[in-house]
């Protein structure tokens, strides 16, 4: 696999979000659906709608809320807060509606950063009925006395929850999950730059000339998302080989790899093998069961092989969750070299393969094959060496993942060394078993 300029990665996914950033993302409503719309000169995403009261497990899909715009004006004329200057300034979810009340019942409304004075919270109430907004610390010690007059124009009504998937097929029977969330309006670390790394992984991959494994991406407001997805799919989940959920991936921050909850699998060595192989300074983390979209993957009736590489975590950096979250704060030299990691954990992913001898007993005469022109005594080349020990690993349990490991050697050496061997008639593929499907009686409904 030929792998883009990083340089060039870094620009287009920087372009992308500056053309996503003002749509009004949130949990539900046009924001998410826009967002989703703009992601087609990169890739054909399918909208998915679950209506409003579908039941996704534990949870319900609350009313589908859309947002126009939202300000307090005070009483000396001045606008204090407006959504048309920032995507934050109103708490999401706010109730609609219009408001006069005094200075002391407004601040109950208020929400700052003291700690950061020039910067604006995000926050939600999804879950809880109310409004709010968001300002600095320094424009709320500025408050004069006197009513204000707020304004939030929006519908709280039934409606649908929205999720984007792209689709591209491979030629094997295991697929790949690529999920990232979609819900944070303004904010560009989190969760903009996965938007971004997504259609821009789908596009890379969607040139390629054949894929191994099917890969899905997944775009999906935070825990209701993925929960939809997993209710319309559990009967497929079986065919699974891989997942990760990418989450601010374009912070100048080290990469850092957060396992999967078996810790073990397919994608736990292919992104721990492809850090250490880059040299990029990074962290690898055990599974928690908070964080990403992993959260629900991962959890124990699904527990499916879902990692998150990412650069600084979410809740650990404190640009978060802030107006100082914004596309600044992102460089495209960390979004490039992102794309990038996540190319290579992929081209490790796609090595899941295994290949069985038809020469098992003693070394096969590469020779007379005309597969080496070595003379007696000359010591093979690394392309030799991969034949050797892909010859070695074709068992029918070791894959071309095993032989990249134990070799050493570049994965791609190994892959066309492969394919000469397969030529050759000295490998067959076999072909993969997908995971036994268990269904865990699920009783979601998603459209
Ligand atoms: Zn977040």
């Amino acid at each position: 696999m030929s792998v883009p300029d990083p340089t060039a990665l870094g620009a287009e996914m920087l372009a992308l979000m500056h053309e996503l950033w003002d749509h009004p993302r949130s949990l539900t409503g046009d924001g998410v659906r826009r967002t989703l719309a703009g992601l087609d000169g990169h890739v054909a995403v399918e909208m998915h709608e679950v209506p409003t009261g579908a039941h996704l497990y534990d949870w319900t899909v609350p009313e589908e809320w859309t947002l126009r715009r939202a300000w307090i004006d005070g009483p000396d004329g001045r606008r204090i807060a407006d959504t048309a200057e920032g995507a934050l300034h109103v708490v999401g979810y706010s109730e609609p509606g219009r408001h006069t009340l005094p200075l002391a019942e407004l601040r109950g409304h208020l929400h700052t950063l003291p700690d950061y004075p020039d910067r604006v919270p995000f926050r939600t109430s999804y879950w809880k009925r109310g409004w709010g907004f968001c300002v600095s610390e320094r424009t709320a010690r500025s408050l004069v006395e006197g009513d204000y007059e707020v304004v939030i124009d929006a519908d709280l009504a039934p409606g649908s929850l929205t999720y984007g998937e792209a689709v591209l097929p491979g030629q094997g029977g295991g697929e790949v999950l690529i999920s990232t969330p979609i819900c944070h309006p303004g904010l560009a670390n989190d969760n903009l730059s996965g938007v971004a790394l997504l259609a821009v992984l789908a596009r890379v991959l969607s040139t390629q000339a054949s894929r191994w494994h099917t890969y899905r991406f997944l775009w999906s407001p935070a825990t209701l998302g993925p929960l939809a997805w997993l209710a319309a799919n559990e009967a497929n989940l079986g065919k699974l080989v891989a997942g990760l959920s990418p989450m601010c991936v374009g912070d100048p921050g080290p990469f850092t790899y957060k396992a999967s909850r078996r810790g073990d699998t397919l994608v736990d060595r292919a992104a721990r093998l492809a850090l250490a192989r880059s040299g990029a300074e990074h962290r690898l983390l055990d599974f928690v069961p908070w964080g990403g979209d992993e959260r629900q993957f991962c959890s124990p009736g699904f527990d499916l092989p879902v990692g998150a590489l990412m650069r600084t975590p979410p809740g650990h950096y404190p640009e978060n969750h802030t107006s100082a979250d914004d596309l600044d704060f992102v460089t495209e030299e960390a979004l490039g070299e992102s794309c990038r990691m996540y190319l290579d954990v992929i081209e490790l992913i796609e090595a899941d393969r295994r290949f069985l001898s038809t020469c098992p007993k003693g070394e096969p005469q590469l020779g007379r094959r005309e597969l080496t022109n070595r003379m007696g005594g000359q010591k093979g080349d690394d392309h030799e060496m991969a034949m050797f020990w892909n010859l070695s690993m074709a068992d029918g349990e070791h894959s071309l993942l095993d032989a990249t490991e134990r070799s050493g050697l570049p994965v791609a050496t190994i892959r066309d060394a492969a394919e000469a061997l397969v030529g050759a008639e000295l490998l067959r593929p076999v072909e993969t078993r997908p995971r036994p499907v268990e269904t865990t009686g699920g009783d979601a409904e998603a459209a």
